[in-house]
């Protein structure tokens, strides 16, 4: 475990207690200082250079709009220069919104304020939105959705973090393909969001690193493969769920599809709601 100092302030430790000859525990404890330092300065360094780029990209993407309108009289043969800095500066606004979104998860542990969140209708939401991304490719979704079950947390992470799930099974599985998409309770009390896709697959030696940012399989190698993403996806899913009790599991075949579950303890359920009749509160 990690602890602050209880006698130095400011000062980190990593104590670890292990098994140590006879029915005795060898105690080592380690002044991370040092590291956390580091891992701070880091941080803090992401977060600033994504905060000043903000600005010099949305004057940038400002003057583009500006060129591609019909009024201005910019020669035909920057039409092809035109479209592809619109889209790069479109990439770079993303990135930059995502690099954010991120120290702003890394730099608290818990949500801020966390209210009932009607997943249900988050769904709904999410299902809307990827239909439209989907467009012509026509993917073939199927809902499965208990509409009772609600969780404690923010509204608009889990949104970010369910969509992203969706949104890839979209991105990774070709045209007409399916993509399923679940939200029940667990055995234990607790709640499973998960989507499973017959898309493209991911071999296993990339399962583990799936999460990490910037990672991505086949990256630029594979022309078919979905250019417009950035790799940091996975990684705010995986921040977002921590902050809400859930775990992130990745079941996937090379070539046949994946299966992404949000797994949630029963800490992260809401209650349901009082009965406004009875006043009972609707334990079945
Ligand atoms: P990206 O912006 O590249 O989609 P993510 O962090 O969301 O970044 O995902 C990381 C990588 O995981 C992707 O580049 C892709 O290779 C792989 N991946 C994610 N979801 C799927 C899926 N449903 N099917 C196949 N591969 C996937």
């Amino acid at each position: 475990i990690e602890i602050d100092s209880p006698t130095l302030s400011g000062r980190h430790l990593n104590v670890l207690s292990a098994p140590y000859g006879d029915k005795q525990r060898l105690l080592v404890a380690r002044d991370v200082t040092q590291l956390h330092r580091a891992h701070q300065i880091r941080s803090d360094f992401v977060a600033n250079v994504s905060h000043e780029l903000r600005t010099p990209i949305t004057v940038f993407r400002g003057y583009l709009e500006t060129l591609t309108m019909k009024q201005t009289k910019v020669p035909a043969e920057w039409d092809n220069a035109l479209e592809h800095m619109t889209a790069q500066a479109e990439r770079m606004r993303i990135l930059v919104e995502e690099l954010l979104l991120l120290s702003r998860l890394e730099s608290e542990d818990s949500v801020p304020h966390p209210v009932t969140v009607n997943v249900a209708a988050l769904i709904t939401d999410i299902h809307a939105q990827a239909r439209e991304l989907s467009g012509e490719a026509e993917h073939l979704f199927s809902l499965e959705v208990d509409s009772d079950l609600h969780l404690k947390g923010s509204p608009e992470e889990l949104f970010s973090a369910l969509s992203n799930i969706v949104f890839n099974a979209i991105h990774y599985t070709q045209a007409r393909g399916i993509v399923q998409i679940r939200w029940s309770r667990t055995d234990t009390g607790g709640a499973e969001f998960s989507v499973t896709d017959n898309g493209r697959g991911i071999s296993t030696e990339h399962l583990p690193r799936l999460t990490e940012r910037f990672y991505r399989v086949d990256g630029s190698r594979d022309r078919q493969s979905y250019n417009g993403g950035t790799g940091l996806g996975l990684a705010i899913v995986k921040h977002v769920l921590t902050r809400h009790d859930a775990k992130l599991l990745i079941e996937s075949t090379a070539g046949s599809g994946s299966c992404f579950t949000a797994r949630f303890s029963p800490n992260a359920v809401a209650k349901p709601p009082l009965d406004r009749d009875t006043g009972v509160r609707d334990v079945g």
